[in-house]
């Protein structure tokens, strides 16, 4: 089977084609500065790329040219002979409790969603309809970051405002990387050889966004992101957990004003607040020649991960394992290194010279003897599970 993924923004659309017989992508790519003079185009496939610079009017043209390349690239002649499309979406609020095919219906549910991810969920739109009128019958269907955590209990999920506030405006905890949650899970319950409903699990995804999800018996039963991607824990650019008077007392201050709020803890705090870059590598470096702004960044991030370890140690109570993805988690071993080493007391134990190793970059288990809590490296393959969910819905 043949399963195009399509991750849309308002400005861009990524895209990855998956055969599914073998669970392999076969060509990605990404459609850039849609509805600017400038557009660009590229695509990877067979060890190539092909490329067009090019004005991309609107989603409709720039599938049209992703079309183009792939057809180029001679891995897919047109968009009719995919079996199916599967389409990332950010938010599914309180209306989606799993991935589904898309209707009428579920296009209006998506955008009776909006106001709560006013940045992501247009885009996503924009997508999902040019693909519908660019590719005949086929099916697609519609995969949600925060379907993963809606298994939350809902003292997790409750924010303590005025109750009757909260209901009225869908004002909750939703939760976010769900797809990335489900998969690395799943994936480390396969690798120890548990059966997925009775595995126990803290998964970590760390990238430049970032968050951590409490598995209970395979299902997410607390994440750390909230209403939106900000809340949790210190990312490239957010700041993570804030006490919300640091804003009122800002604002009074003349620091900031209200429109700037967002822009504030979302694009100029977090790692890049605190030193400047929102690039490990780099803070890791920095960190080797021993800048402080930087070391003081790495020891922040590092802090606020161990608080949620132990924090969802108590919610899940028996620990099977830890789970690290993402950019920041399948690759930076002084993090690992420095989370681990401090979290010996858990029974969280892990062999330097196996966190150090690069020459393994799949899953991986980092333990060292003695450990009673597994320590795994998870790489997250979100492509993969949101067209197992097309194939799933499909079948
Ligand atoms: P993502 O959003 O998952 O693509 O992850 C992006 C983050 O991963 C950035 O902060 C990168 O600096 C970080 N990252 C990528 N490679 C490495 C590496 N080798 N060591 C440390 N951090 C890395």
């Amino acid at each position: 089977m043949k399963i195009l993924v399509l991750n849309a923004g308002s400005s861009s659309i990524k895209f990855q084609l998956l055969l599914m017989d073998k669970n392999e992508s076969i060509a990605s790519g990404l459609i850039e500065q849609i509805g600017q003079p400038s557009g660009h185009a590229e695509l990877k496939a067979n060890g190539q790329k092909y490329e067009r610079n090019q004005e991309i009017k609107d989603h409709h043209v720039g599938l049209a040219i992703m079309s183009e390349l792939l057809k180029e690239s001679g891995v897919l002649n047109s968009l009719t002979e995919l079996d199916g499309i599967g389409h990332r979406v950010v938010h599914g609020g309180e209306s989606f409790k799993s991935s589904a095919v898309v209707t009428a219906e579920v296009i209006k549910k998506i955008e009776d969603n909006i106001p709560l991810a006013p940045l992501h969920n247009p885009g996503a739109l924009a997508g999902i309809k040019a693909a519908m009128s660019e590719s005949g019958d086929i099916p697609h269907v519609v995969v949600f970051d925060t379907v993963f955590h809606q298994t939350m209990p809902e003292e997790a999920y409750r924010y303590a405002i005025p109750y009757d506030v909260a209901v009225k405006h869908h004002v909750r905890r939703y939760g976010f990387h769900g797809t990335s949650h489900q998969y690395v899970s799943q994936q480390a319950a396969k690798f120890l050889g548990i059966q997925n409903d009775k595995f126990n699990a803290i998964t970590l995804h760390l990238g430049n966004g970032a968050s951590v999800s409490a598995i209970k018996n395979g299902k997410s039963v607390d994440t750390s992101m909230g209403l939106s991607p900000l809340e949790g824990l210190i990312m490239g650019t957010r700041s993570g957990d804030i006490d919300p008077a640091v804003i009122t007392y800002l604002i009074a201050q003349g620091e900031i004003t209200a429109d700037q709020i967002d822009n504030f803890l979302n694009k100029k705090s977090g790692l890049l607040g605190i030193c400047g870059t929102n690039d490990m590598r780099d803070i890791g470096e920095r960190v080797e020649k021993g800048d402080k702004q930087a070391t003081l960044a790495f020891d922040m991030f590092c802090y606020r991960l161990k608080k949620y370890i132990g924090a969802y140690y108590a919610v899940v109570g028996k620990l099977d394992a830890i789970i690290f993805t993402g950019g920041i988690g399948e690759n930076d071993q002084a993090m690992r290194e420095k989370v681990c080493g401090e979290l010996a007391h858990f029974g969280i134990k892990i062999d330097s010279a196996k966190n150090r190793d690069r020459s393994n970059r799949g899953d991986r288990c980092l333990d060292a003897d003695g450990a009673t809590i597994k320590t795994l490296v998870i790489p997250t393959n979100e492509e993969l599970m949101i067209a197992s969910e097309v194939v799933r819905l499909t079948k």
